[in-house]
């Protein structure tokens, strides 16, 4: 597999002629620069590295147009539970495979899917990880590279059982989890070098303190680890009653923090929080979109970058697939908070977008020797990008401007009058409406 691009943005530069080739998984393994194009190569006009999406759930997207009228994050929430409770895995594969495929259209080449809906809709397990083959499966068909987050889920609260919704999510146990994971590990082995597996705490408001470090413990220290992390004062508040502790701080006193660890949202932290978060070297996954949305606040992105901490972003609950304004609505609530331009460069955010995100689902940078070659190509020329410099798009472009997306080598196709058609098909059976 050959890639040519005529114009590379990497690393705030543009370099001419960069030829990539790429072995039979689709890792770059040969890369010159200043080269005319072979003729057996594909040829990209403008391409960036593949934006990572770093939190996603994908059956939110369901939800997207249909909860606009009042609420809160919690409201938000009852509603999201309905949906939940409606998968099935024939269903969730239909819906995630034209979930999957947005994404890749819209420019996001990899998706870590944080995924906790496991079981029937009253606890009993499905044979064989159903549920978890359907989104391998979803992946594959989509053509995206998919890091399973496979979600530990043992409570409903600090202090509370499951609720009724919530029993298809649950673990049963740290042990009980732990045994499924590492079956279900050795069940997407080798199956597709675009399916890799890793882990998440669900929050600490579903994993009670006790069970923290001995579910880090059982995880290799290979995988990637993700949590829910402070999205909400109130998570904030129970955690402190509860332990007399910040959410980071219980995640530091169990061990949980480290460099293999991403926090999502950290929109409500302490300034002890963020060098406690600094200091253990993780990523910080901000969803600006979705805490826009939610109505959660703006984290402290640019504190907690200073400080030393890696930012990644997501699209979480899928109310948006677009990268590049996931990076410009970060960028957005740094100026809103403090009054000023450029917090983030350019360079900075394609940096989050790509390298960071893939550092966060322990994946190699793209578009690199012995990375994935996965690739973003964007049209310069619209009347949106049409007149700018190339190295700003993250500040011009919308996913409506991404050409195509090349993910393991291979041109991811685009078309989404199909793609819109699926998702109309199973969002109306998962409500049960006509389609
Ligand atoms: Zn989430």
């Amino acid at each position: 597999m050959r890639v040519w691009v005529d114009r590379m943005l990497r690393g705030g530069e543009v370099m001419r002629g960069v030829l990539f080739d790429a072995d039979a998984t689709g890792t770059v393994v040969a890369e010159t620069s200043g080269v005319p194009r072979p003729d057996d190569a594909v040829a990209l006009q403008v391409a960036a590295p593949g934006f990572a999406n770093a939190h996603s759930h994908a059956f939110h997207r369901a939800l997207r147009g249909r909860t606009h009228e009042s609420g809160s994050f919690w409201t938000w929430r009852e509603l999201m539970y309905r949906a939940a409770g409606r998968l099935t895995p024939d269903l969730y594969r239909e819906f995630a495979t034209a979930v999957f495929s947005e994404m890749a259209a819209a420019g996001w080449t990899s998706v870590g899917e944080f995924h906790y809906v496991h079981h029937r809709p009253d606890g009993t397990p499905y044979p064989d990880h159903a549920m978890e083959i359907a989104l391998a499966d979803a992946a594959e068909a989509a053509g995206i590279r998919l890091v399973l987050l496979d979600t530990l889920y043992l409570a409903g609260g600090i202090g509370r059982p499951l609720a009724a919704e919530q029993l298809r999510f649950g673990g049963g146990s740290v042990d009980r989890w732990l045994e499924r994971w590492h079956a279900l590990r050795a069940e997407l082995d080798g199956r597709s070098p675009l399916v890799t597996i890793g882990a998440a705490l669900h929050s600490v408001r579903a994993v009670p303190r006790d069970a923290l470090s001995a579910a880090v413990g059982g995880l290799p220290a290979s995988v990637p680890l993700h949590i829910h992390l402070s999205e909400q004062p109130a998570e904030n508040d129970a955690c402190v009653a509860a332990h007399g502790l910040t959410p980071t701080a219980l995640l530091a006193a169990e061990g949980v923090l480290s460099p293999r660890l991403s926090v999502v949202h950290a929109t409500h932290l302490t300034e002890a929080d963020i060098r406690m978060l600094a200091d253990a070297g993780v990523t910080a996954v901000f969803c600006p979109t979705t805490e826009a949305d939610l109505g959660d606040g703006i984290g402290p992105a640019l504190e907690l970058h200073d400080a030393g901490v890696r930012i990644a972003v997501g699209s979480d609950q899928n109310a948006v697939v677009d990268p590049l304004l996931e990076l410009r609505a970060l960028e957005a609530g740094e100026r809103m908070r403090s009054l000023r331009r450029g917090r983030f460069t350019p360079a900075q955010l394609w940096r989050i977008g790509s390298d960071d995100g893939y550092a966060a689902l322990g994946l190699p940078a793209p578009a690199r020797l012995g990375g994935p070659l996965d690739l973003v190509e964007i049209d310069a020329r619209t009347v949106r990008t049409a007149g700018g410099a190339l190295e700003q798009l993250p500040l011009t472009a919308t996913a409506s401007d991404v050409r195509r997306t090349v993910i393991g080598g291979r041109v991811v196709s685009r078309d989404s009058d199909d793609t819109a058609d699926a998702l109309q098909r199973s969002i109306a059976s998962l409500f049960g409406e006509a389609p």
